[in-house]
């Protein structure tokens, strides 16, 4: 007998909305997630602080733990304290590290895990990965998707705006991701999830169309809905396919190349999505993308995040080998240098300044 549905792994709240914060003691007691209030929350020593003291009053059961950094060193300390505590869940109340760090300690003590996100700098608020620097670099270690969300858009509106942006251009960048899966399943045969592919595509349609700025709140709605849905994504399809590709790979040659002066995920993913639509020959689509991306403060060529056009050619041709066995425009057009620097130079005539 064939399945009737399937099941999909996803968060029991997703709660976004101005103030959420405030309300988060009751959400998680009303959900029975934590019904007696014992919570492991991890913070961060230096912005956490300030949030800390705002939140404690509404959760006196809670402990707080201070997370040093973003290694595996750090994550494996906080599972470590963690662990003694009888505890409902992990509340990871922070940045991209602090929320990776509190995935991987409350996998590996098998709590779960709620994320309040600080800033919306990338789709990993959600996702089943967490991302942890460790002796060989940076390393990405499959984690359970939270079973709460809680996105306090207040909270969002006070991070460096930087994050914020950095958000959308990983959002956009599924775009491109979804394409190049595409192109795979064209080219190779690699078989597409549709229902993953939809979401991840949706989230990234939906902020490149919406006509709103970062300083309202329907736009911070619909974007972190999109990094929301974007790593629900990946937990359906199993890898990061729906919202990584040529995009990607592109931004990982820059911090692999650059690791002193990579930018921000998001603003290199955004960059490489668009030129990476251009290379696919959807030059109207790149356009759009790098017109968009521009009205909201993002980078759309490599000066904008410091980098010579040169070593933004030396990114392109190295990125392939930052993601063996992915297939992507990349990998499917394999251009020389040459061929780099001109389709570079079309694409920035292309894009206007
Ligand atoms: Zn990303």
């Amino acid at each position: 007998m064939p399945l009737l549905t399937r099941l999909i792994p996803s968060p029991v709240v997703v709660d976004i909305r101005p103030g959420a914060l405030d309300d988060l003691g009751y959400v998680l007691a009303d959900e029975r997630i934590s019904h007696s209030g014992k919570l492991a929350v991890a913070v961060s020593g230096g912005s956490g602080a300030k949030l800390r003291e705002r939140i404690a009053p509404s959760l006196p059961g809670a402990t707080w733990y201070e997370v040093g950094g973003g290694t595996l060193d750090d994550a494996i300390r906080l599972a470590g304290e963690i662990k003694a505590g009888h505890y409902d869940a992990v509340v990871g109340l922070g940045g991209g590290k602090i929320i990776d760090c509190a995935k991987f300690a409350a996998a590996r003590i098998g709590l779960p895990l709620v994320a309040v996100p600080t800033n919306l700098a990338h789709d990993g608020l959600c996702s089943p990965v967490a991302t942890l620097d460790n002796d060989a670099g940076r390393g990405s270690y499959g984690v359970p998707n939270p079973i709460a969300v809680v996105i306090d858009l207040d909270v969002i509106r006070e991070a460096p705006v930087r994050y914020v942006r950095a958000g959308i251009g990983d959002a956009v960048s599924n775009i491109s991701a979804i394409a190049d899966w595409e192109l795979a399943n064209r080219v190779n045969g690699e078989k597409i999830d549709g229902l993953a592919a939809a979401m991840a595509r949706q989230a990234g349609e939906a902020v490149l169309r919406h006509p709103g700025g970062i300083g309202d709140n329907d736009f911070l709605q619909v974007l972190a809905e999109a990094l929301v849905l974007s790593g629900i994504a990946m937990s359906v399809s199993g890898d990061s396919r729906p919202s990584s590709g040529a995009c990607h790979e592109i931004n990982h040659a820059f911090d692999l190349l650059f690791p002193k002066r990579a930018a921000a995920h998001g603003e290199q993913c955004g960059l490489g999505a668009a030129f990476a639509m251009y290379l696919r020959g959807a030059h109207e689509e790149s356009v759009y993308m790098a017109e968009v991306l521009r009205r909201h403060g993002l980078p759309v060529t490599p000066d904008e995040i410091g980098f010579t056009v040169d070593e933004f050619v030396r990114a392109v041709e190295f990125a392939p080998q930052t993601r063996p066995g992915r297939y992507t425009i990349l990998e499917h057009l394999d251009l020389t240098t040459p061929q780099i620097k001109d389709t570079y130079a079309d694409y920035v005539k292309a894009i206007g300044s």
